[in-house]
């Protein structure tokens, strides 16, 4: 098994993608000590809180410095990590898996740093490439997904929709790749209707993403989308606590909202997110929502 990639499956090494993947997870997991997960992004950090809760030895090995921070900006990220950390899982950072290592099954990762992890069971979270193979020579653009206009037509009367879609959004103004499932419902719905609707069609998409993560006691929610350079405010709670809200600051509007264990707020905050409401009407509270 030396060298064998990290993107594959084998005798303990696992990728967490379908039911199937689920199913075979739980039941490698029942007489296993110790986990290694590839990759601290949300289903790599889900599956981490799964198996500290069932007080499995886990160690994440995550390449950014910071888990999460593309997504989430780096305090919040800090605070995740930290959290995890606190429930005993052993957090790597700025560092890669270099090889999977074991003879008739996995028995641990090399790393980029030189050191080596034993480990039971290897667990994969290091994303997804769009399925799109099949389509090659089809016609239709391909890029990092179907690229597919506002109607979700990746060709005249040939529709896409969810996480192989790239369609045309404008919430966004430009047409990105979204991997959550509220995406490939509100697509999959936008497609269907156009399909029906022939030349009344309705060209124009526009859509928030939103995703949640529930990881111990924890239910992380965000809606929008985040940059680095966005200002980010704390409207309630602490980072202490680890029950917060946060609105996110582009310019003169909001562009997103975190909510750690504050439902409420995130039904509170969608519209202004949704409407790109002015950040001092939304702040002050005076904002239509
Ligand atoms: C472990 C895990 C946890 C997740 N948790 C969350 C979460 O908490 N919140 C959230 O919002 N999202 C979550 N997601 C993402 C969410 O599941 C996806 O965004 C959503 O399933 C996308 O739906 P889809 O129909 O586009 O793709 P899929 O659900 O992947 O369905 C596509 C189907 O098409 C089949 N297929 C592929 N190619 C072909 C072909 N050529 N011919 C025929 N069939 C084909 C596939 O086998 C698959 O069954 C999670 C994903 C994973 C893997």
């Amino acid at each position: 098994m030396q060298g064998q990639s990290v993107d594959a499956r084998g005798p303990g090494l696992l990728i967490l993608r379908s039911l199937d993947d689920a199913i075979a997870l739980r039941r490698e997991l029942m007489n296993t000590p110790r986990v290694a997960i590839v990759g601290a992004g949300f289903i790599g950090l889900e599956v981490a809180a799964s198996c500290r809760t069932r007080g499995l030895h886990v160690t994440v090995i995550e390449w950014l410095p910071v888990p999460l921070s593309p997504v989430l900006g780096s305090a919040f990220c800090e605070m995740v990590a930290a959290m995890h950390r606190d429930h005993g899982v052993d957090l790597r950072t700025g560092v890669a898996v270099t090889d999977v290592f074991g003879e008739s099954r996995v028995a641990g990762v090399a790393l980029s740093d030189g050191s080596r992890i034993d480990a039971d069971v290897v667990v994969v979270g290091i994303g997804v490439t769009p399925n799109t193979e099949w389509l090659e020579g089809s016609g239709l653009t391909l890029d990092n997904g179907i690229v597919c206009n506002g109607s979700g037509e990746a060709a005249p009367q040939v529709y896409a929709a969810g996480d192989v879609a790239r369609v045309a959004n404008r919430w966004h103004g430009d047409s990105p790749r979204i991997e959550h499932w509220t995406n490939a419902v509100e697509q999959a719905v936008h497609a269907a209707e156009n399909a029906l609707a022939g030349p009344a069609a309705d060209t124009s998409f526009s859509s928030v993403p939103y995703f949640w993560s529930d990881q111990y006691d924890r239910k992380i929610q965000f809606i929008g989308r985040a940059r680095p350079h966005d200002e980010i405010v704390i409207v309630d709670g602490s980072l202490a606590d680890r029950r917060l809200t946060a609105l996110y600051r582009r310019g003169d509007r909001v562009v997103a909202c975190l909510a750690v264990n504050q439902p409420r707020a995130l039904i509170k905050y969608r519209k202004l997110v949704a409407g790109r409401a002015l950040w001092e009407a939304a702040l002050s509270g005076t904002a239509a929502s």
